[in-house]
């Protein structure tokens, strides 16, 4: 520990993102990215715009916030965006909790919510999910705020919104932050409930539906109220967190709906042929409502089929964490990617 950090240096226990190998021989199932590319009318977008590379960008974003408010039914002033939805978050942790006030999320969750609060130094407490892993709805009554994704990440559970909407009803004085960062693979989106609840908050991002992981734009969606808290953090911390290119990219794909649609659909698709195949395999596989399976083998350890898979080139993800320690996350590729899957994982179960 450096003698020269500062407190909030040091409380600090980073977040460890999944590994990014990008070697093209390297199937890669472990960070949910898209394996569709972006729209043709994304990369026509950031070309033209790179030759304006020599202005600064919009500091509010507009066309951006009108496109995303355009594709959501919301005008621009209930849409708020940010460098990825982990910054989004990280604003709306600032914007809406407080040290001395304890907030509460699930204990199977994204693990981000921990490092924010540590970070921002706010209390929490983390809710048991069921033992199938379904929301304990009742255990998030009158708290002093709340985070959770819908569909949750690592499991892909859906909520459907009557829970959301009791959530929500039980913490009217407190802002109910709802991560929907893979609501384009199941729905309908909570985004629906903001006209009635002032309180909710609802997180999105390009980076797996849209297929713009490598973009880095994230996006909320409330009432004007709770925007402009997240304006007043932002312009306190950095006028451009949205370059030209990710403004005018994403905005693109927000315009080609027919795209989004296609590829949204595809791996739809993807995700029921492969769970029904993994379930040939002898593998238990909850019922997913996002873009990766969440599944356990009975008489293999989820770790050593990581490594086994990772020996073969493929990568899904292991989290070594009480309760999911026997489970592994594997996001939804191509139907040529699967199929590459179910082969390597033949072989390594016959063994
Ligand atoms: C992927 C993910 C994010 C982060 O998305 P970015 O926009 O790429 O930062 C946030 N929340 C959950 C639950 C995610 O799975």
């Amino acid at each position: 520990m450096n003698r020269l950090w500062s407190d909030m240096a040091r409380r600090t226990e980073p977040y460890i993102p999944g590994e990014q190998l990008n070697r093209p021989d390297v199937i890669k199932l472990n960070t949910n990215e898209n394996p569709y590319p972006p729209s043709p009318e994304v990369l026509d977008a950031i070309r033209a715009e790179a030759a304006r590379l020599h202005l600064y960008p919009s500091p509010t974003a507009k066309p951006l916030r009108e496109a995303i408010g355009r594709a959501e039914g919301l005008p621009a002033d209930h849409v708020f965006t940010a460098n990825g939805s982990d910054e989004v978050l990280a604003f709306s942790f600032m914007a809406f909790f407080d040290p001395g006030r304890t907030i509460r999320f699930p204990d199977i969750t994204y693990s981000f919510y921990p490092v924010y609060s540590k970070l921002f130094d706010i209390p929490f407490e983390e809710v048991p999910l069921r033992e199938d892993f379904t929301l304990d709805l009742a255990g998030f009554a009158g708290s002093d705020g709340v985070i959770l994704p819908n569909p949750n990440a690592p499991t892909g559970l859906y909520e459907p919104l009557a829970g959301i909407r009791e959530i929500l009803e039980s913490s009217k004085d407190r802002v109910v932050i709802i991560d929907e960062a893979y609501i384009d693979f199941a729905g309908p989106s909570a985004a629906e409930l903001i006209p009635e609840f002032e309180n909710l908050l609802v997180v999105r991002t390009t980076s797996k539906s849209r297929s713009l992981a490598g973009l880095r734009v994230g996006y909320a969606l409330g009432s004007p109220d709770l925007i402009e808290g997240l304006v007043r953090i932002k312009d306190s911390f950095n006028s451009y967190t949205l370059d030209r290119l990710a403004q005018a990219g994403a905005a693109a794909a927000f315009g080609d709906p027919a795209y989004f649609k296609e590829t949204t659909g595809k791996i739809i698709a993807t995700r029921s042929r492969s769970a029904k195949r993994l379930v040939e395999l002898g593998f238990t596989v909850l019922p997913s409502s996002a873009n990766f399976l969440f599944c356990t083998y009975p008489d293999r350890s989820a770790e050593s089929l990581y490594t086994e898979l990772k020996n073969r080139n493929i990568l899904v993800r292991h989290f070594g964490k009480p309760r999911i320690s026997e489970y592994l996350r594997i996001t939804v590729g191509t139907d040529a990617q699967m199929d590459r899957l179910f082969g390597e994982l033949e072989e390594i179960l016959r063994k």
